[in-house]
């Protein structure tokens, strides 16, 4: 089918879905209609965010939705799961053969989800199942009160060791404020304070000194890529299990873009990624593990899971269906390339940027040069209708609310097709923002991380100017709403 004629079946069905939400709830389907509205009229550089394709939108709005399943292939605890049966076992098969992984788990609704299944399996592994053996017991329920109590205090006694924040990792990967930093004791590996760059002696150290369980690898707001090799031999060095997190990076593993030691799938026991960033899936997360773990990670319902959302699993397998087409690959590379256009474009224009530049799909931009937090920032770039999200930088004097930075990502703007030089117009019209904005200051008259001006015809010209650039790739094009 048609890129067009596939839009004009979307209208007809999405036009024919809002009248039927307005008929119950008129407020939701307005708001749904605007979502729609704001999301063609900006310019989203939001580096977790996509624009699903009409088949993955279309395939969750079913009646997979009403179904319980929870259990896994054909050992479910509810009857009549033989059609969740086949989506779940395509939805693996796809994420198997995409990734090279040899065992794939496709329920988990979220990144965070995926993470806590792949703790708990890894604890499952490396402690349970030796306690059971040693205990002489089958499973947890034929353990004495005195023998569960002891596995729960080693439990929770184990030692992980993630990127911190601020250097770019995620809050799942021992953050104190997640449960992650809770339940493991945790240490943070940071960047180099002058490049900003990954340093593996410096995370080799800190493992050989903190011997943890689990060495998160992965990152949220790290414009480089890694080396995964390193990281498998640092955590076989120290006997940790190694947990690599590609939620913001799936689509360059999926589209060959990050390969060999780049490539995190063959290196690490267990990888974890949600479906909706680079990916452009469903919003979702996933778990792939080496043999070793996949009867660990196949218990993630009941261990930290509920039923599985069979809708969006069938979601998950349209997306994968589609990041196996080359085109996929075409795409990724793009992201790729349009991140290192944008880049180019800040640093032309004398910019700062953590790590001088890019290698993946993020550019994080310093805004202090320009006397702004970035939550004034974010906040000036929406006015003009560019829409970022602040981000600390390393060892940010900002903290993690105000920040000193803006992350910007290529995913999505790279579906709607954008190139060279629509990114590097991008980077102009994001710099006549910061360059044209003064921080503000509080009612009492002192200064203010939050509040800011932006001077005149500032807003109306960028907006103007990204308008230009939205028309000419127009999101899900012949997709009319009345
Ligand atoms: N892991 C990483 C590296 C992420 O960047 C994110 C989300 O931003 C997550 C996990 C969590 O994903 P979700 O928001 O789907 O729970």
């Amino acid at each position: 089918m048609t890129d067009a004629s596939i839009s004009q079946l979307t209208s007809g069905a999405y036009e024919q879905a809002l009248k039927v939400i307005e008929s119950v709830e008129p407020r939701i389907a307005a708001a749904t209609r605007q979502e729609l509205a704001d999301q063609r009229g900006s310019l989203k550089l939001i580096a977790s965010e996509n624009y699903a394709s009409p088949a993955v939108l279309l395939t969750m709005g079913t009646w997979f939705s009403d179904k319980y399943a929870e259990g896994t292939v054909g050992h479910r605890f509810y009857a009549a799961c033989q059609n969740v049966d086949t989506v779940e076992s395509l939805a693996a098969e796809h994420a198997r053969e995409l990734f090279g992984a040899p065992y794939a788990y496709v329920q988990p609704h979220s990144g965070i989800d995926a993470n806590l299944v792949a703790f708990w399996s890894i604890l499952a592994n490396r402690i349970e199942t030796p306690a059971l053996k040693r205990l002489g017991a089958k499973n947890v329920n034929e353990l004495t009160e005195a023998d569960w109590e002891s596995l729960r205090h080693e439990f929770g006694n184990q030692r992980l060791l993630g990127m911190s924040l601020d250097s770019g990792g995620h809050l799942t990967h021992g953050f104190r404020p997640n449960i992650s930093g809770k339940m493991f004791h945790q240490q943070q590996y940071g960047t180099d304070p002058e490049t900003g760059l990954l340093d593996y002696d410096v995370v080799r150290a800190k493992a050989k000194e903190f011997k943890p369980l689990v060495l998160v690898a992965g990152y949220s707001a790290y414009p480089r890529r890694v080396n995964f090799a390193k990281m498998r031999e640092i955590a076989d060095e120290v006997g940790a299990v190694l947990m690599v997190d590609m939620a913001h990076f799936a689509g360059l593993v999926a589209g060959k873009v990050f390969t060999g030691d780049e490539n995190p799938v063959p290196f690490a026991h267990v990888t974890t990624t949600t479906t909706h960033k680079s990916l452009r899936g469903p919003r979702g997360g996933m778990v792939l593990a080496q043999e070793e773990f996949a009867a660990d990670v196949d218990r993630g319902c009941p261990m930290v899971l509920g039923g599985p959302l069979s809708h969006v699993m069938a979601a998950k397998a349209v997306a994968l269906a589609e990041a196996r087409q080359p085109e996929f690959q075409t795409y990724a590379q793009n992201i790729a390339d349009n991140a290192k256009s944008l880049a180019e474009g800040f640093l032309t224009r004398d910019a700062k940027l953590v790590t001088g530049g890019t290698d993946n799909h993020i550019v994080l931009l310093d805004v202090t040069k320009y006397g702004l937090t970035g939550r004034q920032a974010e906040s000036a770039l929406l006015d003009a209708g560019v829409v970022t999200n602040r981000n600390s930088v390393p060892s940010d004097p900002n903290g993690a609310w105000y920040t000193s930075g803006i992350r910007l990502g290529t995913p999505a703007l790279t579906t709607r097709g954008f190139g060279h030089d629509e990114f590097d117009r991008v980077a102009e019209l994001i710099v006549e923002v910061l360059t044209n904005t003064q921080p503000g200051t509080t009612k009492a008259g002192d200064p203010s991380k939050a509040s800011y001006a932006l001077a005149d015809g500032v807003a109306d010209r960028v907006q103007a100017g990204a308008d230009e650039l939205l028309e000419k790739h127009p999101l899900y094009p012949g997709l009319e709403l009345s």
